[in-house]
């Protein structure tokens, strides 16, 4: 039993539980539609679950290697190198962790030390900053600001300081569904002439981008690739949240260290999914039909609250549509999701969870991953707020 004499000192005192499982927790007692947390209410490809149970029976049970299945990354390498030109060494260069959170967590914990500073933009997806505090370093933020949430890049420049070890980016990027766009690529490739920092790419929604848009994935360019950790996951490709395999593709000596760290945490992850993966990735390294599919559920949503109050801002890739109720309250973002939840049934993402003592203004989150029918009903309560 823990006693007085036995003090519990936290290692993430103020960080409290993730706004993803609160809002899906509250969304479920209070029988809310949930357009909160990220995931698909349908289901994968049944060819997929197939394909995984066919593994399975085939005996592929126990521990994977370490840095993940060769088949699998033979396929990444292949995928990458086809989509954006960059070849990475299957055996050195690519390691395959649970999800994209282990990949983050991982890198991070692998190239920040005590005193570092890594540069965030925010809002900023919630993994990171809990990692940077955990390994001794101190986030320092650049906010991106409604309506396009663009980097400032002068404001990024003026934010690196000599003890600036990593620049975290996320594009397509949660929560705004702002994409970086090749002019991004040039400012950052400048950027990094002037600093040693590392780039650890979020690219968690790279085949979610719309409207004709290219995802600039910092594998397609030498110049940020040659000092990059590129990391992204199955689950959103997949609608297969759930099984959580992700990876990081980086050169050798910095893939080591994610290595290095990545065999203490999880040492590796399920086979036989990967061997699916492996095959799926095979067939179809474009993944070309999910941000036709996304793009398609974007705007049946943005149709649907049409007519609302919500007034929607844009949305450039990820499954999240941002919008701002400013002609319906003046309450904080975490205030009125509350309200929207407990009062109209509907439960979404305050902004302000991504932010760092930055108010967010009058915008919430929602997640259009749903079936049509779920996007209709909510969206039939949100017109009536
Ligand atoms: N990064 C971003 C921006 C995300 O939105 C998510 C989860 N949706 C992750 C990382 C984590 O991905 P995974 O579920 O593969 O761990
Ligand atoms: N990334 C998902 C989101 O932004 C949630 C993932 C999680 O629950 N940790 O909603």
């Amino acid at each position: 039993m823990l006693n007085s004499r036995t003090p519990l000192r936290s290692k993430l005192p103020t960080t409290g539980v993730s706004i993803f499982a609160t809002m899906s927790r509250l969304a479920l007692e209070h029988d809310a539609i949930n357009l909160s947390q990220g995931f698909p209410d349908f289901d994968c490809a049944p060819e997929l679950v197939d394909t995984v149970a066919r593994c399975m029976r085939e005996g592929n049970n126990q521990y994977a290697p370490m840095p993940g299945i060769p088949a699998l990354r033979e396929a990444l390498a292949f995928k990458i190198e086809r989509l954006y030109g960059r070849r990475y060494d299957p055996v050195t260069e690519i390691t395959v962790t649970s999800g994209a959170t282990e990949a983050l967590f991982a890198t991070l914990t692998a190239l920040v030390h005590p005193g570092d500073e890594v540069l965030l933009f925010q809002p900023a997806y919630d993994s990171y900053v809990p990692a940077i505090q955990l390994s001794g370093g101190t986030p320092a933020f650049v906010t991106l600001r409604p309506p396009d949430y663009h980097i400032d890049w002068d404001e990024a420049r003026r934010a690196i300081t000599s003890r600036t070890r990593v620049i975290v980016l996320n594009s397509p990027h949660n929560p705004t569904g702002m994409i970086l766009g090749a002019d991004d690529m040039r400012e950052l490739a400048r950027v990094l002439e002037h600093t040693d920092a590392v780039v650890v790419a979020d690219e968690a929604y790279e085949h979610i981008v719309f409207d004709g848009a290219r995802h600039e994935s910092m594998a397609r360019h030498p110049a940020i690739a040659e000092r990059a950790v590129v990391i992204s996951s199955f689950g959103k490709t997949f609608h297969t949240t759930g099984w959580k395999i992700g990876w990081a593709a980086a050169p050798k000596a910095l893939s080591a260290e994610v290595q290095s760290i990545h065999q203490w945490v999880t040492f590796a992850v399920n086979g036989a999914i990967q061997l699916a993966y492996a095959e799926f990735i095979r067939k179809d390294p474009e993944c070309r039909s999910v941000g036709a599919f996304y793009q398609r559920k974007r705007d049946l949503f943005l149709s649907l609250i049409n007519g609302s109050r919500f007034r929607p801002l844009p949305c450039r890739g990820t499954f999240f549509q941002m919008a701002d109720y400013s002609a319906i309250t003046s309450e904080r973002d975490a205030d009125f999701a509350m309200r929207l939840l407990m009062e109209h049934g509907v439960a979404s993402i305050p902004p302000s969870s991504f932010l760092y003592g930055v108010d967010p203004g009058p915008i919430l989150r929602f997640c259009f991953a749903k079936r049509d029918e779920t996007l209709e009903r909510a969206a039939e309560r949100l017109r009536k707020v």
